[in-house]
């Protein structure tokens, strides 16, 4: 059984993303253990490939760095072939799973209502989902972006009690950030990050929004991550290709404090 998740902790997570194979991931987690004797004050988390939770997990062994996975499926077992379930990735060791990135939304279609699927199957297995949301380039300049943040929110959220709604973390990830070394500015990203909180304040219940751990995600590097994370709003970041070497990471882990 996990402990419980904190209010609105700092957590800095990296998303390995269809990056490094077990033995690759093992030696990552590896050099991530070594550093960990800085006793950073954010928690850390690895999100690997399926095919390396198992390497990775024996190298985190002992140490405050938690697992993760990318994805998993809406149901809890049965004919899904080439799926992995919540209760799949718990018996692997995670804490938590990252779902609606936005490679699976707009790479492999999934809508609003199957990312909602999916955090109730992470809740429903024991794991803290990682809940992306963000707005594409187009809806951007079309002035659309907090049309989409609060369809995404309130698609998610609503009809969550308090109590499980705080136990998620949300993760801010504008789509013509992510991989392509243009990252929103903290203004930027403190913006989304309110709406989001106002959204959960309506959808359900006042001041909750205050006090759920909002990331940002989108090209966040060794460079850019102190001036993001100065931003009360900002409690820490999804990292994509920066978290893919142990020392950029471990600077991004040493900017959240
Ligand atoms: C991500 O994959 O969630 C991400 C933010 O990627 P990057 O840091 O590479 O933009």
């Amino acid at each position: 059984m996990n402990a419980p998740w904190p209010r609105r902790p700092r957590l800095v997570a990296g998303n390995w993303k269809m990056n490094r194979t077990a033995s690759e991931g093992a030696a990552l987690a590896g050099e991530l253990r070594a550093l960990t004797a800085a006793a950073p004050r954010a928690r850390i988390a690895l999100c690997p490939p399926f095919t390396a939770l198992a390497a990775v997990n024996a190298a985190l062994a002992g140490t405050p760095l938690l697992l993760g996975g990318q994805n998993l499926h809406a149901e809890a077992a049965g004919a899904w072939t080439g799926e992995i379930s919540g209760s799949m990735l718990a018996a692997a060791g995670c804490r938590f799973v990252i779902v609606g990135h936005s490679e699976r939304r707009h790479g492999l279609g999934e809508d609003d209502a199957l990312v909602a699927r999916k955090l109730k199957a992470a809740q429903r297995d024991g794991l803290t989902p990682i809940v992306c949301v963000g707005e594409t380039l187009l809806e951007r300049e079309g002035d659309r972006t907090a049309e989409v943040l609060v369809r995404q929110v309130r698609a998610c959220y609503e009809g969550l009690d308090a109590d499980a709604a705080r136990a998620t973390v949300i993760a801010y990830e504008p789509v013509w950030a992510i991989g392509t070394g243009k990252v929103a500015s903290p203004a930027e990203a403190a913006d989304s990050h309110r709406l989001i909180r106002a959204t959960l304040d309506r959808v359900v219940r006042p001041g909750l929004g205050a006090e759920i751990a909002i990331l940002y995600g989108g090209s966040v590097n060794p460079g850019n991550a102190a001036s993001l994370f100065a931003s009360d709003e900002i409690d820490g970041a999804l990292v994509g290709g920066a978290s893919l070497e142990a020392a950029s990471f471990w600077r991004i882990v040493a900017a959240a404090g």
